[in-house]
């Protein structure tokens, strides 16, 4: 593998992509070369065309992308998402429509997010949504000051937020920043929730549960119904973190199981690329009791007509600048109703499969800490691996050589070595097959050829990285060269 040099270094005086003709009038000094010129860089990299487009390309193609191929982070859902979604949202209408437009100048974009919130209130089962939130977490933390907002309102904010064990690390932080304790709530050998624990634990102190279902380890809270009465009973709430979504839809509502406030991530169900930092959504959805604390605006349709209804007093108040995420909203839109009511459907039954496929072909080559039949994703150890002396981060790295993006790891922290895998409804049996083979390959090569996974990965652009410097010491600024000079590599 050649090391892409930086573009300084590919930088010599005087090279540049094109000249114009020489001036036939005399020049002006006023010239976008001396205005818009950076001065302050010393060595600025002056680099031919066909320079700028190759270092580019090449760097492009040096990250994985789930356009090159598998990504089976699990919990993350990093599927693929069809490129017509792009396009529908890149249309120059969508494009070119200014945040502070009033109402009457963007009907059309105003029924698009009236749209939105009902689809997804009809797939989830819940009367009203808010699409201000930009991500999961800040859905999270929106729907943790909805529940607040509530008990303040009945003379007692309560203070405790129960917890699973098995929780996406987002949760305990959201509720956390919203003034709440943290209860940790335990999980049963079935990887479920310890309906003892939550009733032991539930009582009139406590706000919320929040509960991600299907859990993080891809199981289905088989108890869900029992789980929102205990809470109903002692006047809590259920936040369901609905994540991963990509499991239910058009299976079964958060709505029938009681769930009193969810999150959904757009940018995993519903068509938004993630993971390289871009924009995403985290809409909520309430029930009854909880839709007057829904952030402001609130789309109304008045006379005909969409408007803003910021006259809402028990409201929590703006979330997000405008209208949050908009294009992200576009995608989802275009998603779900090109998919259609069996389209969703059959996402959620082909993610469930394609997971289930995986588990079943790897059992007796990766260690199962709970054997309860799972949904869209599976969580292994390494167990068996760590006889060898091998451990998760040794699987995952050597699968890069495979030309596969490594699942999640460590995580969720009830599995130790854990290895969570959610290959989502996009791979065909072809690539599923592939990653199988890898790891079967992989699990043999603990037992025969621990080296070549310990020093792994041996294929990509970047060998094993010292990752706990890296997270200590990150270096994010690119030092001049001279500066450079002597210094190792
Ligand atoms: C991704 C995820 C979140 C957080 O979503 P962000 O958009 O990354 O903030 C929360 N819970 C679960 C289960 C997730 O998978």
């Amino acid at each position: 593998m050649i090391r892409e040099p930086l573009i300084f270094e590919l930088s010599a005086k005087g090279k540049r992509a094109f000249a114009f003709p020489k001036l036939d009038v005399p020049a002006n000094e006023e010239t976008i070369k001396n205005l818009a010129t950076r001065k302050e860089i010393e060595g600025f990299p002056e680099v031919s065309e066909v320079e700028v487009v190759r270092h580019f390309t090449r760097l492009s193609q040096t990250n994985h992308c789930v356009d090159i191929g598998f990504y089976p982070l699990g919990s993350c859902t990093m599927k693929y998402n069809p490129k017509i979604n792009e396009k529908v949202a890149s249309s120059p209408e969508f494009l070119s429509t200014h945040p502070l437009a009033p109402p009457e100048f963007v009907q059309g974009n105003l029924e698009i997010l009236k749209k939105t919130e009902g689809i997804l209130a009809e797939i989830t089962g819940m009367e009203a949504f808010t699409l201000q939130p930009s991500a999961g977490a800040q859905g999270e933390l929106v729907g943790m000051m909805l529940i607040r907002a509530y008990h303040q309102e009945q003379g007692n904010p309560r203070k405790f937020v129960l917890i699973p064990d098995s929780a996406h690390g987002t949760n305990p932080s959201s509720a956390h920043i919203c003034g709440y304790q943290v209860k940790e709530i335990k999980s049963n050998d079935k990887g479920t929730i310890d309906t003892e624990d939550l009733a032991q634990n539930m009582t009139e102190e406590v706000a919320a549960l929040m509960v991600t279902n299907p859990n993080t380890l891809g199981i289905f809270e088989n108890d869900i119904k029992k789980i929102t009465q205990i809470v109903h009973d002692q006047g809590g709430f259920v936040y369901m973190d609905g994540a991963n979504m990509n499991a239910l839809t058009g299976i079964c509502r958060p709505g029938d199981m009681e769930v009193d406030v969810i999150h959904l991530n757009l940018h995993k169900t519903f068509s938004t690329p993630h993971g390289g930092g871009g924009p995403g959504a985290g809409p909520v959805g309430v029930n009854r009791k909880l839709e007057p604390y829904l952030p402001i605006p609130v789309i109304v349709k008045k006379e005909e007509r969409w408007s803003l209804d910021f006259n809402r007093p028990q409201s929590i108040g703006r979330v997000r600048s405008f209208f949050g995420n908009f294009l992200v909203v576009v995608k989802a839109l275009s998603y779900v109703l090109s998919l259609g009511p069996e389209g969703l459907q059959e996402i959620s039954e082909i993610a469930v499969l394609n997971s289930n496929y995986i588990r079943k072909s790897l059992e007796q080559d990766f260690h199962l800490k709970y054997q309860t039949p799972t949904l869209h994703e599976c969580v292994f150890s390494d167990k068996f691996q760590r006889e060898q002396g091998i451990q998760n981060i040794d699987i995952a790295k050597r699968l890069i050589d495979f030309g596969l993006h490594p699942p999640t790891m460590s995580f969720p922290l009830i599995v130790y070595g854990a290895l969570m895998i959610e290959p989502t409804e996009t791979e065909s049996k072809r690539d599923l097959d592939l990653f199988i083979e890898a790891m079967k390959q992989i699990a043999k090569e603990a037992k025969e050829k621990p080296e070549i996974l310990k020093s792994a990965p041996h294929q990509s652009y970047v060998r094993r990285l010292d990752e706990t410097t890296a997270a200590r010491k990150p270096v994010l600024r690119w030092a001049a060269p001279q500066s450079q000079e002597g210094k190792k590599e």
